[in-house]
Order: C-alpha cells, then structure tokens, then sequence
C-alpha cells in the first residue's frame, strides 16, 4: 500500500527530530482549546499523535488515489467552458472530493471554523505529500492561504461568511494578483476598486495568470485610492464568484496542467474590503504571499521527491555495460547529489516553518500582551523581552521565507532536470513521469516572486546581520563529536560570508543587487550545514534501509544519525569550495556586468520592434 507520508525515511526522521511539541503548545494557546472543543487535544503527545494520524491518512490518499490519477490530469487539462465556467479534469475533482471527505482542507484555520487548527510545519509537510502525487492538484490544495488570510486580516462577518466552507472543502479560492502590468511588481497594480453613494465596493478591470481564478472566492488586489500610486494606493478585496466575474481565457502552458490559469475581466463586480484601506499590498498581500511562498517550496520538495524516485528506481534496474547503471561513478554520483539536495532543501523548509510558528506564537502573545497594558501587575521587563523575541523571529522568518522558496524551487528544477538525464532516452518520453516533473517544477521559480525577487527579500536579512544571528544561534545547539571538524568548516565559512558582506556594502547597493544571488547562496550553505549537522545529532534513534551493496545482497538497515553524519560531511566538504569560490568573485570587485552589457549581448533584433 503506497503511503507518502510513511515511505519517506527523511520525512518521518524529521517528525520526531523537530520538538513539535513546542509548536503544538503554540498553536493550541495551551491546550486551551480542549474545554471547549472534544476533538482538541489535551496535551503535546495527542495533538501529535493528530498530526500523525492526519498526515498518514494523507499519505495514504496521495499514494494511492491522487498520484495514479496525475497523469490523465496532466493529459487532459482544463476546459473553459462556452458560459464562462471551467471544468477541472476528471482527476482533480475526484481528488478535490476526496480530500475534502478527509476534512484536510483547513489544515491551519482555527477549531471554531471547523479547522484542524495546525502548525505551519505540518502543513508544509501536507503540501510536500500532496505534491509528489499531483503538483497541479497541490495548487488548489495549497490555496488554504485565503482563508488564512481572511481569518488574520478581515471582518468577523466576513470570516463567518467563508471560512466554514473553506475548512469544510466546500469552496476553493484564488489569489488574485497579477496584471499584464503588474508581475514582479505588484505595486503598480491597476485594477479599480471604487465605492458607489452607498458606500458599496466594486472592482473593475483585468487579471492575468490567476491559478484557480474559476474558484469561488477571490482575493483581489485592486487600486482604491485613485490619486495615489505605488502600494499604499492598495486595498485588499473579496468577492464571489458571479455573472460579473468573466474568465476570458485559460492559460495554455508548458506545466501543472491540471491547475486552470485564469484571465479574469471584473466588470464592476461586487465586492467586500479586508481589513482597512491602504494596506492590501503593504500588509494583507505580503502575509498572504509569505504563507504562499513556503507552500511553493513544499510543491517543490515534493516535485523533487517524486523526481529523484523515479531515477533512482530507474538506476537500480537499467543495464548498460553489463551492469546496471547505478554502478556507474557518474550515475551514482549523480543520485548521491540529488538525494542530499532534497534533504538539504527539507531541512531548510521545516526550519522555516518551525520558525514561522514560533513568530505567530510570539505575535498572538503580544497582541495578548497589548490588551494588558496600563494593568500595574504586568511585568514590563517580561513585555519588553516578549516584544524583543517576537522582533528577532520575525526578522529570521521574513529573511528564511525568500531563502526557502528560492532554494527549494531551484533545487526540485535541477533534480527533475538530472532525473530526466539519469533515464536517458527514456527519460524525454511520456512513459516515465519524469519529464511531467520537469515541466511542473519549471513553474516554481517563477511564480509567488520569481527567484530574483526571493534573494532581492532574503539579501536584505543576510547583509543586515539576521544571518548571522541566526547562524550563531544554530551553532549552539549540542553537536556529536563526529561532526566537530564540520563545524570548523561551517565556522570559515561564516568568515567568508561576512568578509563577503563587508565587500558588498562598501561597494554600493548596485554592487549588492549583482552579486546577492551569491551572498544569499553562502548563507543558506551555512544554515543547512548547521541543520544537517544538528539532525546527525539527534537524539532520535531511527533505523532506515540502505539499499542492497556488493557485500549484501539483501540491503543492510542504518541508523539515521549516522546517515545524516555522511550527508553534513559531503555537504558541507562540497560546499566549503563552492563558498570559498562565491566569497573570492565577491570580493573580486568586478563590475563588467555594468560596464560591458550592451557589447556582451548585442542589439535588440529588428523584429522586436
Ligand atoms: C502558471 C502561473 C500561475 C500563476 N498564478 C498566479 C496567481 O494565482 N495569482 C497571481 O496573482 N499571479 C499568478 N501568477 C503570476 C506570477 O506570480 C508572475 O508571473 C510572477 O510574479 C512574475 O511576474 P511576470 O510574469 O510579470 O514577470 P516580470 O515581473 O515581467 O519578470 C520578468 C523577469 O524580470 C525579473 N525581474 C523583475 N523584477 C526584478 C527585480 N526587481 N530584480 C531582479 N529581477 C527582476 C524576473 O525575475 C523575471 O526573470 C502565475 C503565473 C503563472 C505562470
């Protein structure tokens, strides 16, 4: 029976590694919720024995019933029909059913909406599940951020209106963004949102590239303040489906073809405002985009799984030379690198995740914390370390959000890239599912900020000093000796990363725009060496199988520990001249980029204009 929660080795390693205890007593205020709701835990141990439960029976259905549907999805698409409206393939409204029967649509929307009231972390493990069965289905799965987004930002009426039919998996949402003008930036959003005499919103004007834009409830970014430009002309607005919303056409594109990308023409459509005037890109939008931007790299952790399973069961079996070609060096070699990078960019994920529900913990105590004020009893040493710690955590989940999705998304394209090349001739066929993969996970670099727009998030925290912050703090956790000429590694490493900082800054902004890629690049180098080197710390006692060897014929069992110790060591040994290289052209002060562009890349051709 396929489970792809249970299958994956690294997956359950993690469940138990990470203390998601301290993450179940933050979503759950304490277990408050108990008194009033059967079904909320007591304590840590059952709302973790829940999330088990939950993710198992997850795993199950995607192993099972949505992963053997993805690829009569990918084949059949979506259809815009005559009257406007979109039918899913067959697949996606089976599995869109199923998933609503197993009630795991509000996987982080609170009790009293009907929501399982999760942490994030869980959730990214759900979407990484979910998208190694159907990356296109996960786009719809993975819209729970609408009403994540109602729920923090809009008006009690306006929760009650929608979030039970969202945690009951009665209504999908859209995120509606984009225009023909307004990609990377969002800021000059067009669309008018205007009031009539009564006070009324309506929304006028076109979207494009709306992943899901045919759903039932839209989120839609529009420009209420008709004097102003850039984003604080921006309001946040909800609205249904209706004879008002037109899809004007479905997008026809190289991936995720079971998810429908929607143009949208509102034509002066009814609408409701979320939260106040004004703050729709500045506040609602970034928050709802940040939740959005870790869905990616679950979609891209589980692309990247699906991938590397393809190509290393292919290895295992295809002969060439007389032996089968995962004896090969280069093959094998290949395998080794894609599996570390998965780990790599897991570990990297559930991180930020860990550290995204300590934030809103820290937030909803300090909210807490505000409706004390002026009480004489309350501890004003206490309010200020609370403000202080809810600082510092925003600050390493808005830095570690970018790192996340811009590491993750790369990294499933280059695996689904090698897994194609791992399989040959047979790998550019439609008869292994390998190049569905590659075509799915090209999207994840672009959409929800393209990767360019991720590192220009993420340089800002690595060159203001989060990064480093954040790093000592990893390197205070109890590390087995095994690792300790590692961690010496990783310690020159941090010289490099801030000799490097040191350079950009001197040099200009423009210098730090050029050369960030590579800045943000030595400093997730860094904190994955420092995870990976805590999970070959653990204190987890796991036995996984290795697979079979020359000396064995059946494959041996190894403790995680010790697997993980391998995977720090060549991560890290690979990386540390891979750092040192990225710190020296840093550091090189070369500006040919600027001064040489126009002769390096020619004219534009005539036929463009
Ligand atoms: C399949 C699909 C689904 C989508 N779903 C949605 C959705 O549900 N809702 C929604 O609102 N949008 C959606 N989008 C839109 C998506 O978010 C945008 O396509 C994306 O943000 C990039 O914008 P753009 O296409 O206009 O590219 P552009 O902004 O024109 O960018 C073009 C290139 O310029 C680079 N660039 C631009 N600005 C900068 C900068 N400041 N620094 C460095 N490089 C820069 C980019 O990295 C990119 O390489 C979807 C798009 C696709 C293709």
């Amino acid at each position: 029976m396929a489970n792809f929660y249970r299958d994956n080795d690294d997956m359950q390693f993690l469940f138990r590694h990470i203390d998601l205890g301290e993450l179940a007593e933050i979503a759950e205020e304490n277990f408050k919720f108990a008194a009033e709701f059967d079904y909320a835990p007591v304590n840590s141990e059952e709302a973790i024995q829940n999330y088990d439960m939950v993710l198992d029976s997850l795993g199950q259905l995607s192993g099972e019933f949505i992963a053997p549907r993805a690829e009569d999805v990918d084949r059949e698409g979506n259809t815009l029909n005559e009257d406007g409206s979109v039918t899913y393939a067959k697949g996606i409204r089976e599995s869109l059913e199923k998933l609503a029967q197993a009630e795991v649509m509000g996987f982080t929307l609170p009790y009293r909406f009907g929501g399982l009231n999760f942490p994030n972390l869980i959730y990214s493990m759900a979407i990484e599940i979910v998208s190694r069965a159907d990356a296109a289905l996960m786009n719809i799965f993975g819209l729970q951020g609408i009403a994540e987004t109602i729920n923090a930002f809009a008006s009690e009426d306006i929760k009650l209106k929608y979030l039970y039919d969202f945690a009951a998996g009665k209504v999908t949402g859209a995120m509606v963004l984009t225009e023909p003008d307004a990609g990377s930036d969002l800021q000059s959003v067009k669309l008018r949102a205007f009031q009539d005499n009564g006070g009324k919103w309506y929304l006028h004007g076109v979207k494009r590239f709306i992943t899901n834009g045919c759903g039932d409830v839209l989120l839609v970014l529009a420009r209420s303040e008709p004097d102003r430009s850039g984003g604080l002309g921006l309001s946040l607005f909800v609205c249904d489906r209706g004879p008002t919303v037109h899809i004007r056409r479905l997008e026809d594109k190289l991936g995720i073809h079971g998810s429908p990308t929607c143009e949208i023409f509102f034509d002066n459509t009814p609408c409701e405002i979320i939260g106040e005037r004004q703050r729709g890109l500045v506040t609602y939008v970034m928050s709802l985009m940040n939740g959005a931007r870790i869905g990616i790299a679950g979609q891209s952790m589980g692309i990247a799984e699906a991938a590397f399973r393809v190509a290393r069961d292919y290895a295992a079996s295809r002969k060439q030379f007389g032996v089968a070609i995962e004896k090969l060096p280069a093959v094998r070699d290949m395998l080794i690198d894609m599996k570390i990078a998965i780990e790599a960019g897991r570990a990297l994920l559930y991180e930020t995740s860990r550290v995204v529900d300590i934030e809103i913990g820290y937030a909803k105590r300090l909210e807490a914390d505000s409706r004390l004020r002026g009480n004489d009893n309350r501890d004003k040493a206490e309010a200020k370390q609370l403000k202080n710690d809810s600082r510092k955590y925003k600050r390493y989940a808005g830095m570690l959000t970018p790192m996340s999705k811009y590491y993750c998304s790369e990294m499933c394209n280059k695996i689904a890239y090698d897994s194609i090349q791992v399989l040959g001739g047979s790998g550019y066929m439609r008869d292994y599912a390998c190049e569905r993969h590659a075509r799915d996970a090209r999207i994840t670099t672009i959409y929800e900020g393209t990767s360019q727009l991720q590192i220009v998030a993420a340089v800002r925290g690595v060159c203001s000093g989060t990064a480093e912050k954040f790093i000592a703090e990893l390197a205070q956790q109890q590390f087995q000796p095994e690792v300790k000429d590692l961690l010496e590694k990783l310690a020159e490493g941090e010289e490099q990363l801030k000799k490097s900082i040191a350079f950009c800054k001197e040099a200009g902004n423009e210098y730090m725009d050029l050369y960030g890629r590579a800045v943000v690049d030595i400093a997730i180098d860094l904190i994955t060496g420092f995870l990976l080197c805590g999970q070959a710390s653990s204190k987890v006692d796991m036995e996984v199988a290795a697979a079979e060897s020359e000396q064995t014929d059946d494959g041996e069992t190894i403790p995680m520990k010790h697997r993980k110790a391998m995977i720090a060591r060549r991560y890290i040994t690979k990386n540390a001249y891979k750092i040192a290289s990225l710190a020296e052209l840093i550091c090189s002060g070369d500006k040919s980029t600027f001064t040489d562009y126009e002769a390096l890349v020619g004219g534009v051709s005539e036929l463009a204009d």
